[in-house]
């Protein structure tokens, strides 16, 4: 399809390409959910030793292989500011893994959207919508906007929930990464009163609850309705989104996933554990007496054990941490 609407521009048929496009713009985020869960941990007894080395290691390592991007992704048409620098091509790899890591999950499929900044500048790197298999999804897949959510780069139009990651990210400038995800077992949450409460140790991660809620029953779809899921969202790591899904936030691209996975595993849990009776919250002060010194590479373990799932046996990286049995 961009292929069809690149070479429409570059003929100068500029309604024949924006016919192209519109296939793509056109699914951008359905009100679909998908089931699954995973298990993830944060911040405990990790050998204080390594944890700055070994976290700049473990940084070093995840990027490899390091992708080859053969040429600016331009579409014609659209201006032509961002280059492939090191950085951008590392930020569209890690981007790519997290989408395809999410969907293995279940968190993220035909709904939902991740974001990611490009270090050392004002651009953001976005997932598409339109339908695409995001088991799949390239780093050249990518959409670049800027700070408005005005498509920079990228073969794609950003999502129709842009506006998400777009305020969100003004307003919270701390937070690398964003994702907004239809997760089935918290979407389980979001219809209905039940509170959504950190119930596992490795729920510290979400800060205590129960999890914040925006009740508008609409996608959000303008810098308005930006601003009030923003609001609703406050200095938590994650809010509920009514009748929705989920949007969480992170200072890294690790956090982010390490959250909303966390977040989704805590939530089956928990209506499971109705079958049995009344679960019981992790106490407040567990979450507010939780270890950080590790969390850092807590982190990047995390994601680190996800991206290896895609890995060949003998391709698999070990992060150099020890960790709850890992
Ligand atoms: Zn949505």
């Amino acid at each position: 399809m961009a292929e069809a609407a690149a070479a429409a521009l570059a003929a100068g048929l500029e309604d024949a390409a924006a016919l192209a496009l519109t296939g793509a713009e056109a699914g951008a985020d359905t009100a679909a959910g998908d089931a699954g869960a995973g298990a993830v941990e944060e911040g405990a007894a990790c050998p204080p030793h390594a944890a700055r080395e070994s976290t700049q290691i473990i940084a070093t390592a995840i990027q490899r292989p390091r992708p080859v991007i053969a040429a600016p992704i331009i579409l014609a048409g659209y201006d032509a500011r961002v280059s492939t620098s090191t950085a951008e091509a590392e930020a569209r790899e890690k981007l790519a893994q997290c989408g395809r890591a999410l969907n293995r999950l279940g968190l993220y499929g035909l709904a939902g959207h991740i974001s990611l900044r490009i270090p050392d500048s004002d651009l953001i790197l976005i997932t598409p919508g339109g339908g695409l298999d995001k088991s799949r999804l390239k780093p050249e897949d990518l959409t670049v906007i800027d700070a408005s959510g005005k498509r920079v780069s990228g073969p794609y139009p950003p999502p129709l929930e842009t506006p998400i990651h777009t305020v969100v990210h003004e307003a919270k400038p701390e937070y690398g990464s964003i994702a907004h995800l239809h997760a089935h077992w918290a979407t389980v949450f979001s219809v209905t009163k039940e509170p959504l409460e950190p119930a596992l140790i490795p729920a510290r991660c979400l800060g205590p609850g129960p999890l914040r809620t925006f009740d508008v029953p609409q996608l959000v779809t303008t810098p308005e309705l930006g601003q009030q899921l923003n609001a609703a969202l406050g200095d938590a790591s994650a809010v509920l989104m009514r009748w929705h899904g989920i949007t969480v936030v992170g200072r890294t691209l690790e956090e982010m996933f390490t959250r909303a996975v966390t977040l989704e595993d805590n939530a089956r849990l928990l209506w499971e554990a109705k079958v049995l009776g009344a679960p019981m919250p992790l106490p407040r002060e567990a979450i507010e007496n939780r270890p950080t010194g590790s969390a850092d590479e807590t982190l990047v373990r995390t994601f680190l054990y996800y991206t290896n799932l895609e890995r060949p046996a003998d391709q698999q990286i070990h992060s150099g941490a020890r960790y709850m049995g890992s």
